[in-house]
């Protein structure tokens, strides 16, 4: 892309890592799924193969439409670097293992993802790495936690399934204060309403599974940032095989070419629904950071362009009424993904929490009455009729 015209983001989303245009070439990124690229010439394999040429060798460790993939969410963080991973958490994994070692300091919060906070309460360990957990709304104690040493701060806003929102400029900075790589999860947000990396963050990782690709039909997962430290985590996922596959780098890429208008969309609606939630029968909280009501409604308005797709709320009747209210709707998945252009709803037993037994939702202090919402690009009318119907169907026999 030229240097002097820096296109917007709904214009970087379309065409980024595929402007390149040849004579009687396809206009789209081709599905290569070839294991290997061959040569006639053994020093031209040996440049590629020592770095000093452009290229691709074999599928682990590089691939075409995986790297058009990569440049194309790299331009949308504008970061310096970006890598891929088969999924979401091989991802968050990935980058825990490249940038870790025994004896190391992880600070995060306790309402990262489920498989995330399994990663730290599990696995981490394991391996000798100190992982403390702080309350993820008490910003002073997680700055009391950093400044008591920290190599790696990881923070994820909003989050799942509660939507809670960190001040993530004022964390990055406590964290590089103390010299600790900062890394934060942008799923929620997308790149299309924050950029962590602008924020002070030096990765951020996404669930590409979720609104990048918006289909639901392709998992996948990526880390972009600072590009030494995308380096030593390329340089992991190449040896251990986490690689994304080129089809589905292909679907992500389809998917990614509508961002913009996916996002505008689910941002809007799920506004006019968090508002309109809060005052209907039968809900008694909603959770948004776009509502004044939010506990950190003026940092997500401060971090934030838009509050994103993602809404969850608690039904008077607790799971009970939920578990009458979800198969009442019409217009929504009763499914375990978010982030798709398909409405998809959940609770955190059945989506952000399933890999967490009872007691560690209980220990992580997640709710388990509670209805998480993704809102998708259907008519918001039709949403809100939806979700009356719904509402008025968990009433019934509960109260
Ligand atoms: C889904 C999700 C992940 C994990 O991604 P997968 O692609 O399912 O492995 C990580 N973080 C967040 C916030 C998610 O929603």
């Amino acid at each position: 892309m030229t240097d002097h015209v820096r296109p917007r983001p709904g214009t970087t989303a379309v065409w980024a890592g595929e402007e390149e245009r040849r004579a009687g070439a396809p206009t789209q990124v081709p599905m290569v799924g070839s294991v290997s690229f061959g040569y006639r010439d053994l020093e031209d394999w040996m440049s590629v193969a020592r770095g000093e040429r452009p290229g691709h060798i074999y599928g682990r460790n590089t691939n075409p439409t995986v790297a058009a993939f990569e440049e194309k969410v790299r331009q949308l963080e504008g970061a310096g670097a970006a890598t891929s991973f088969a999924t979401g958490m091989a991802a968050i994994a990935g980058t825990f293992w490249a940038l870790l070692e025994p004896g190391r300091r992880v600070v995060s919060t306790r309402d990262t993802y489920g498989g995330t906070s399994v990663v730290f309460t599990d696995h981490l360990p394991r391996w000798g790495v100190d992982t403390v957990l702080c309350e993820t709304e008490a910003t002073e104690e997680i700055e009391a936690e950093i400044a008591r040493g920290c190599d790696l701060l990881y923070l994820e806003s909003p989050t799942n399934p509660t939507l809670k929102v960190l001040d993530l400029a004022r964390l990055a900075e406590a964290g590089r204060r103390v010299g600790a790589t900062v890394v934060v999860d942008n799923t929620f947000a997308t790149p299309l309403n924050q950029s962590p990396l602008a924020l002070g963050a030096h990765l951020v990782i996404h669930s590409a599974t979720k609104f990048l690709g918006g289909h639901a039909d392709a998992l996948g997962g990526v880390v972009c940032g600072d590009a030494e430290f995308v380096r030593r985590v390329f340089r992991f996922r190449e040896i251990t095989g986490a690689s994304l596959h080129p089809e589905a780098a292909y679907l992500l890429l389809r998917g990614l070419k509508t961002l913009a208008l996916r996002i505008g969309r689910q941002n809007e609606s799920a506004l006019r629904i968090a508002r309109w939630l809060e005052g209907a029968e039968g809900v008694t909280a909603v959770h948004y950071p776009g509502l004044p009501s939010h506990p950190a409604h003026a940092v997500a308005t401060r971090q934030m362009r838009g509050f994103g797709g993602v809404l969850s709320f608690a039904l008077k009747g607790g799971m009970a009424a939920v578990r009458r209210f979800l198969p009442a709707l019409r217009w929504a998945h009763l499914a375990a993904n978010l982030g798709a252009v398909e409405t998809v709803a959940g609770t955190p037993a059945t989506t952000s929490h399933v890999e967490c037994t009872p007691e560690e939702r209980a220990a992580l202090g997640i709710p388990e009455g509670l209805v998480r919402y993704s809102v998708g690009i259907e008519d918001p009318e039709d949403l809100l009729a939806d979700l009356e119907q719904a509402l008025a169907a968990a009433r019934v026999r509960g109260g």
